[in-house]
């Protein structure tokens, strides 16, 4: 079986990806040594999602190493701001303080339809630079009360539509059967 190197750093998304995709041999970045910080300057889960790949796949290529790369852009839409914070969750307010982005995520919603969706966009690139995406989404509204977990990004305020309670409060394997990241990675996995 190709080994696959997983383009992320965030540890959350790493756990789920692995817990899903538990029948495929996954490595870290730190598995194959990169520890570079990747600038996400596109505008589309798409763009950024190419960039993580590229990048990792470029360091896989300098460093003869043939393995495929799959990476994660995803994020938080708001209906009534126009799918924001968008390509912008993890730093909508600070990138290095969610609750921040929480509060203002909040803020913002006040008197505003508040419902919303998470997107996930994987991208699987190939060392000779062809590549496959796909995308999941899951819905929700947001809360204005913190419920379950704080520790990943938007889930304690996540109201799921499927699961009629928080991220944050779901189970992992309640999350990992309606997710974004779960739809997406459905897809993806008829490349693998
Ligand atoms: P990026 O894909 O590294 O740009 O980060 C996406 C950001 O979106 C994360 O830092 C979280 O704030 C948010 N996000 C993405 N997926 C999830 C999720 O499954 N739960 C909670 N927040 C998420």
């Amino acid at each position: 079986m190709r080994k696959i190197v997983l383009a992320s750093n965030n540890k959350h998304k790493v756990k789920e990806i692995k817990e899903i995709l538990s029948d495929i041999e996954l490595l870290t970045l730190n598995d194959i040594g990169f520890n570079e910080e990747i600038d996400e300057t596109g505008t589309t889960f798409l763009e950024n999602a190419l960039i993580k790949a590229e990048t990792v796949s470029n360091f896989l290529k300098n460093n003869n190493l043939d393995y495929d790369v799959l990476s994660d852009d995803s994020g938080l839409s708001c209906i009534a701001l126009d799918g924001k914070p968008g390509v912008y969750s993890a730093r909508y307010a600070s990138d290095h303080d969610i609750k921040l982005n929480r509060t203002k995520l909040i803020n913002d919603l006040k008197d505003k339809d508040k419902k919303a969706y998470f997107n996930c966009t994987l991208v699987l690139y190939h060392i000779d630079g062809k590549y496959e995406y796909a995308e999941g989404k899951t819905y929700g509204t947001i809360i204005e009360e913190e419920k379950g977990d704080t520790s990943f990004g938007y889930d304690c305020i996540f109201l799921s539509d499927d699961l009629k309670k928080t991220f944050g409060e779901a189970t992992e394997q309640e999350k990992n059967s309606v997710s974004h990241r779960f739809r997406a990675l459905k897809q993806i996995k008829k490349y693998l």
